[in-house]
This record gives structure tokens, C-alpha cells and sequence, in this order.
């Protein structure tokens, strides 16, 4: 018996050490999949990382987006608002967005439910709160480079490699010592560290679930943009976000957001499609808010992840951004940018190993995300039950306009901060 526990305590000893040398170094080859926010983050992180330690890896992104296309090509389908707390991160990490790119400023947020309507100005004084587009803009006008484009740029200045090409499949080894295989149409790669940052709609999915990932719950969301010219824009809909919250079933929330010339509007919920879009932009509360005759850019249905992920992580494989850990129905772009961070620092400073990742990322995303993400979904739930009460909607709303009166910062906060 004695003897057993001798070997098991030296087994594990030399287990955790052969783990532990799990590690990035001189000569490693990292790749990623996904030219997302959280793939060209963790890019530039990464880099970062590698100079700052003096060890020269390699950072291949494997991207298979055009972010110059105009329209859903170039997009990943996304109304674009960076909060304030993103922007001043992005500012700490010398990421400044060109002027060009900000669509608008944004000063308050207007409310509707069946309650009535609440303005909320924005109080807060962290940074400016933007909006811009992901790809290269609608179709009916191009720009000169959208969000998505402007952050892969910036990681290949700081010295990632952009690989334009699909990732179809992914060999994973039985055991930890040996690499990961990535495979493309035009060959194969083995890399140290796989980082998987593609988001929730790709096929490449299924093949992580080998691993015993299991990805995060979606719900649908439809978006239309509206060409409205900009006098338009800042006569009547100013710099303001439209938020509708009115307990329809299957339908969480409408949203409407200047951009310049544009206005994105949006419905989100398991029963969202385009016929309810539709009929949302001509029911009289948003009719009367648009031109006559408005003129659609663009629009798109896509997803939106309602849960984390499961597992997203084993040896020398991490999955981060929308495809792991994210804020509920929360500025997922920040999301993206801290899981991109703290999984950057993980990796460099604690190893690839599923133990290091346990031990390192997965406390911190718990206490970032997951359980944020508990009371995120008890507030929508709540506010789902208020909404489809008119005499529960109308207190509601006389609480927040009281606070708001007294010039509380309550529902500011929520709003912009949390
Ligand atoms: C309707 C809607 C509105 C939203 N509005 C906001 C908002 O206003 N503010 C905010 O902060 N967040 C918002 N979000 C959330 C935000 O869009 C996401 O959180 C963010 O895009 C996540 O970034 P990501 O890099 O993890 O994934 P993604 O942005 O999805 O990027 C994944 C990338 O990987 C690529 N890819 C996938 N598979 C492969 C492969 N096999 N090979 C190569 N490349 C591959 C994809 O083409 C894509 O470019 C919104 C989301 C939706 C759906």
C-alpha cells in the first residue's frame, strides 16, 4: 500500500512536470482560426507577449473573411457599438481607431416598452461610446476599411502572419507531446498552439468537438440597414440608441443605431427572422421614426451566443472569444478583447497544458463571464416578465424616470458599465 502511494506520488510529480513543460518557446508555432476581434486580439496580444519575453514564435492567423467586401461578405452581421470601457482598452493598448471609421458618438440611450418611453443620457465619463461598421460598410456605400479589417492590420503590424484561407480540418493527436494539425486547400500546418477564435456559425465546430467541447446556445437575430442620409440622421434620430423591449414572445429586444448616413435596426430572439424584421420597421413606432420610402442597404440574419462554451480548452488547444466565453447578450466585442487578453497571458506565462489552463484561464473567464453571465440572464428574464405586463412595465418605467429625475446613476450603470 505504501509503496503504491510512493508511485503515485511520483507518477504525478513526473506527470505534472511533463505537463508543465508544455510550454510556448523560441521557435513555436501558434495559430489561430478566425479573423475575428478575438483572433487578431489574441494575435497582437500574443506578440506582445513574445517580444516583451525575448522568444521568437511564430503567429499565423488563418482568416477567411475579405473585410474589404461591402455587405455580409465583409460583415460578420453585428449592429457595432463599442462601449466605453472597450474603447478606453483599446486606447490603454494603443489601438486607436481612425476618425473615419466611427460612424457616430453616441449620448444616451431612448427606452420603449409597454410602460412608455425613458431617456437615458449617458452619464459616465470612461469614454466615448462609437458606432462602426464590422465589415467595409452596406452595399449601396462602401468605405475605406471597417472594424474587423482595422484589428487584423493591426496584428500583422505587431507581427502575426494572415493566412487567407478556410480551415477545413483539424487533426488533434492522442497524445500531448505531439502537435496539432490545421489543414487548409493548400496544406498542412503543425502548430504548438492551436487557437480556435471563429466565432459560433462555422462548420470547423464539429471537428472541435472530438475534443469534448461543446459549443455555446445561439438564438437569431436579423439586422436591416437604412439608408437615410445624414441631415436625417441628425435631425431626428440624433446620437441617440433606440432600445424596444415589449415581452413579444420569442422576440428578446429591437434596437436601432445611427451610424452617419445609416441607421442598423435590429430584432433579436429565438423567433427573429427577416418577415418579422419586416414588420417591425412598418409597425407605426418605427415607421414614424423614418423617411418616407427608406431605401434598405442591407440586411442579414445571423446568431448570437446565449450560453458558454463547454470544455474550451484541452492540450495545447484554446478557444476563445464567441466560440468560448462571453458576456450575455453583452458587448461581445469586449468579451472578445478580454478573453483574448487574459488567455494570451495564460498561455505565455503559465504554459498550453489543459492542467495550465485550469489552473490559470479558466478562474479568471469564471469569474469575468460565467458567473456575470448568471445574473446577466436572471435581469433578462425579469425584464421579459415586466415587459409583457403593461401595469408591471408602467411602474417600471415610473421607477426609472424617478431615478432618473433624482440624476442617479443606477440605470447608467447597468447601461454603460456593467
Ligand atoms: C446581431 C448582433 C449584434 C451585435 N452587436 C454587438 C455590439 O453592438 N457590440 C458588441 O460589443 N458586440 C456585439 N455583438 C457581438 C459581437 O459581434 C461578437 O461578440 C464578436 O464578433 C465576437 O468576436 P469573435 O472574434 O469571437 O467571433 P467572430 O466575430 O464571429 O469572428 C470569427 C471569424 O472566424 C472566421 N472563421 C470561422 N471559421 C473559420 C475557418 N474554418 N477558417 C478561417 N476562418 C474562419 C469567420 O469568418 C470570422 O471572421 C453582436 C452580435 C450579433 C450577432
Amino acid at each position: 500500500m505504501y509503496i503504491d502511494i510512493y508511485y503515485m506520488d511520483n507518477y504525478l510529480s513526473i506527470m505534472a512536470k511533463t505537463k508543465n513543460e508544455l510550454m510556448i518557446t523560441s521557435g513555436s508555432e501558434i495559430a489561430i482560426i478566425g479573423g475575428g476581434p478575438a483572433g487578431s486580439l489574441f494575435a497582437r496580444f500574443a506578440c506582445e507577449y513574445a517580444s516583451k519575453r525575448g522568444i521568437d514564435v511564430n503567429v499565423t492567423i488563418y482568416s477567411n473573411r475579405q473585410f474589404s467586401d461591402a455587405g455580409p461578405k465583409g460583415c460578420k452581421g453585428c449592429v457595432g457599438v463599442v462601449n466605453e470601457r472597450l474603447n478606453e482598452k483599446l486606447k490603454q493598448a494603443h489601438i486607436v481607431m481612425p476618425e473615419e471609421m466611427i460612424m457616430q458618438t453616441i449620448d444616451g440611450y431612448h427606452f420603449t416598452s409597454k410602460g412608455g418611453e425613458l431617456y437615458v443620457k449617458k452619464k459616465t465619463k470612461v469614454d466615448d461610446i462609437v458606432t462602426m461598421f464590422r465589415g467595409n460598410g452596406p452595399f449601396c456605400s462602401p468605405l475605406s476599411g471597417g472594424f474587423d479589417g482595422f484589428l487584423l492590420e493591426h496584428a500583422k503590424k505587431m507581427g502575426a502572419r494572415v493566412v487567407q484561407e478556410t480551415i477545413r480540418n483539424v487533426i488533434f493527436p492522442q497524445n500531448e507531446r505531439e502537435k496539432i494539425t490545421v489543414e487548409n486547400s493548400r496544406g498542412s500546418h503543425q502548430v504548438d498552439l492551436l487557437v480556435g477564435a471563429f466565432g459560433i456559425r462555422s462548420p470547423i465546430l464539429k471537428k472541435f468537438q472530438e475534443t469534448g467541447y461543446i459549443p455555446p446556445q445561439t438564438t437569431k437575430s436579423c439586422l436591416i440597414e437604412i439608408d437615410c442620409g445624414e441631415a436625417y440622421i441628425e435631425k431626428f434620430i440624433k446620437n441617440t440608441i433606440y432600445i424596444y423591449s415589449f415581452g413579444i414572445h420569442g422576440i428578446d429586444y429591437g434596437i436601432m443605431i445611427p451610424k452617419k448616413r445609416f441607421l442598423t435596426i435590429g430584432i433579436v430572439g429565438k423567433n427573429a427572422n427577416m418577415n418579422k424584421l419586416h414588420n417591425f420597421i412598418s409597425s407605426s413606432l418605427i415607421s414614424k421614426m423614418l423617411p418616407e420610402n427608406p431605401t434598405i442597404c442591407c440586411q442579414c440574419c445571423t446568431r448570437i451566443p446565449v450560453t458558454n462554451a463547454k470544455n474550451p480548452f484541452s492540450d495545447r488547444l484554446l478557444i476563445i472569444g464567441d466560440a468560448g466565453y462571453s458576456r450575455y447578450y453583452k458587448n461581445g466585442l469586449e468579451s472578445a478583447f478580454i478573453s483574448a487578453q487574459i488567455a494570451a497571458r495564460a498561455v505565455f506565462e503559465s504554459g498550453i497544458s489543459k492542467e495550465a489552463f485550469e489552473k490559470y484561464y479558466y478562474p479568471l473567464c469564471k469569474k469575468m463571464f460565467i458567473t456575470d453571465n448568471l445574473y446577466g440572464q436572471m435581469l433578462f428574464k425579469l425584464n421579459h416578465i415586466i415587459s409583457s405586463h403593461e401595469i408591471l412595465s408602467i411602474a417600471h418605467m415610473d421607477i426609472a424616470r424617478k431615478d432618473e429625475r433624482k440624476g442617479h446613476q443606477h440605470l447608467d450603470d447597468i447601461q454603460w458599465k456593467q
